[in-house]
């Protein structure tokens, strides 16, 4: 008998302390979770009945290694969304993913593929049984399983509204066209032997050796991580404007509903009409909506921001010939940024307006700073907070009622807590980028900008390289020709030494101009070959470093990655 004495987790490892035949059985593991402890408990106790001795055991817990397990969102053929996870399917990990189809609501239908579950311990009786209870809550409309053992089991699924069984991977290639798939989300679920990745490459839209990968679980992370910044009470708004910083429009939006926050804010009202298309049915606020977008703007429960008597009038105007009262609208206060606005000198005549019309709900009154990540603005901050307290003040006397206040961006959240008011709006952070370095560390990396390798030339010192022969082989080089150039939104004044990318770790400078669809990077030295990764930036080259390089930020270098470059989005 093994006596468990004591489990204690200890920075990111758990120690557990136990007794067997009288002698101490001490040993780590790398993980906190209560699974993996169970699991490494149970383990411990096989090793031990099989004589293996304790030295060796507390060794070799210590350098057990997570699981990987990593689900990639795709764009696949006719307008689905494909999720992969080729390569295991376990109960344990079928639930996971199905969580993860259900958060996906750009569809209306789902599908899983789904192989023969190897090695469960269980009658395939009870097993099927079990998992067709699972798809029944998870509501799969179509079912397909592939495998001999599945195959017999289908009376289990009689209940999906629709269901096929393929004995073998083969099989069902072979029936693929008459499957057709459309507008659907499919989840592919299988284990290694079923060779999935053959019906992946079936399903996913063939792409360009370009790819933004986008990791859900780091936006989550980074969401948490302001969440906790937050005092009592305060509400979030995400920031999902310009295809969510260049990261996604649904993706984001499905991630950031699943999580709860309190409101979405695009830019435009086609923004807003994309994710309600898509399934999203938490408030969304348009900060520049225009006249002839009024129809679809209501059509589709959009709230616009109104800024100017302009847009007022012609909404008011709008509103009240369509009868419509009440409508939810968002006041946005000028207080020293001198965008977007109404003035302080505005206020008198705009609580007028208000009063004066019962086709608006005030729904929010906001303002934003121009410097709130910077202390040498911390006074300006200031008036700014203090004019807007001060509008706000005046609109709630005299429409008599309450509505959310807010003015903090990013940096103020953490910057400025005690200007958090009603709600926050968080944009840059939560794609993992702030100007702190402090906070930075908080964050984790979201975006990867990967590329591959076309062709590897050896040229002779003296040679140029590329366009208006700008880079010259100060010495006999190796130059690697990458598939990503300005059209990419890989910015053209990184051209010439001053930009870098990675590949295999190691940094590589460009050379010579940036192409339109290309770029060259000068390898000498390092090993590599046609075909190979490249990192344009990522955890490891941050884009905030890129970004300085090219005297941009990196805002205008994630919103600017065009959108030939495919995202591909994974949560692990
Ligand atoms: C973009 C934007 C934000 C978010 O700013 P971050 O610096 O990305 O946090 C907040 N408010 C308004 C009005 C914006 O346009």
């Amino acid at each position: 008998m093994l006596q468990i004495i004591n489990i204690e987790p200890v920075k990111g490892q758990t120690a557990i302390s136990a007794k067997w035949k009288e002698h101490p059985v001490d040993f780590k593991i790398p993980f906190t979770d209560t699974a993996s402890v169970e699991n490494a408990i149970t383990c411990c106790c096989v090793l031990l009945y099989l004589g293996i001795d304790i030295q060796t055991i507390s060794e070799r817990m210590l350098q057990l290694k997570p699981v990987e397990m990593r689900l990639e969102l795709k764009q696949g053929i006719n307008n689905c969304s494909i999720i992969n996870d080729s390569y295991s399917a376990d109960i344990n990990s079928l639930t996971i993913a199905l969580d993860f189809l259900q958060q996906q609501k750009q569809h209306a239908r789902r599908t899983l593929i789904l192989s023969d579950i190897l090695q469960s311990g269980k009658s395939s009786g009870d097993l099927y049984a079990g998992v067709a209870a699972i798809l029944e809550q998870k509501n799969i409309n179509r079912f397909i399983g592939i495998g001999p053992e599945i195959s017999k089991q289908k009376n289990a699924f009689k209940n999906i509204e629709e269901s096929v069984f393929f004995d073998s991977t083969a099989d069902f290639k072979l029936q693929f066209h008459s499957q057709h798939f459309h507008n659907e989300t499919i989840l592919l679920k299988g284990a290694r032997f079923f060779e999935f990745e053959l019906i992946s490459h079936m399903l996913e839209e063939k792409i360009h050796q370009t790819v933004l990968e986008i990791n859900l679980n780091a936006i989550t992370h980074n969401l948490n991580t302001y969440r906790q910044k937050l005092n009592a009470g305060v509400k979030l708004m995400a920031m999902v404007k310009a295809f969510s910083y260049g990261s996604g429009s649904f993706e984001i939006a499905n991630l950031l509903q699943f999580n709860h926050v309190d409101y979405l804010a695009v830019a435009y009202a086609d923004e807003g009409v994309e994710l309600r298309k898509a399934g999203i049915t938490l408030p969304i606020m348009v900060m520049n909506a225009e006249e002839i977008t009024y129809d679809v703007l209501v059509h589709y429960n959009l709230e616009p921001e109104l800024f100017s008597f302009g847009i007022l009038t012609s909404f008011e105007n709008y509103l009240m010939q369509g009868g419509i009262a009440n409508y939810p609208v968002h006041i946005k206060l000028d207080t020293g940024m001198h965008r977007l606005g109404f003035e302080q000198k505005d206020i008198e005549a705009l609580c007028s307006r208000l009063t004066a019309t019962s086709v608006f709900k005030i729904q929010s009154v906001f303002s934003h700073f121009a410097g709130s990540d910077t202390s040498a603005h911390d006074a300006f901050t200031k008036i700014q907070a203090g004019i807007f307290l001060e509008g706000c003040e005046q609109i709630r006397k005299i429409t008599g009622y309450t509505f959310i206040r807010h003015i903090a961006n990013t940096s103020a959240i953490q910057r400025h807590q005690e200007l958090q008011l009603d709600m926050v709006r968080l944009g840059i952070g939560l794609y993992g980028i702030t100007a702190e370095p402090a906070m930075q560390q908080q964050l984790k990396n979201v975006t990867t900008l990967k590329t591959t390798v076309s062709q590897i030339k050896i040229v002779k010192a003296g040679e140029s390289i590329g366009y208006s022969r700008k880079g010259i082989a100060t010495k006999d080089s190796v130059i690697a020709t990458v598939r990503i150039g300005y059209a990419d939104g890989y910015p053209r004044q990184l051209s010439n030494g001053i930009g870098k990318m990675l590949i295999h770790g190691k940094p590589v400078p460009v050379i010579g101009n940036i192409c339109m669809d290309m770029t060259m990077l000068d390898i000498t030295g390092v090993h590599v070959q046609e075909g190979d990764e490249v990192i344009v930036f990522g955890e490891a080259l941050p884009v905030s470093e890129m970004a300085t390089l090219a005297n941009s930020i990196p805002y205008e270098i994630l919103t600017g990655i065009s959108q030939r470059v495919k995202r591909v989005y994974f949560e692990e």
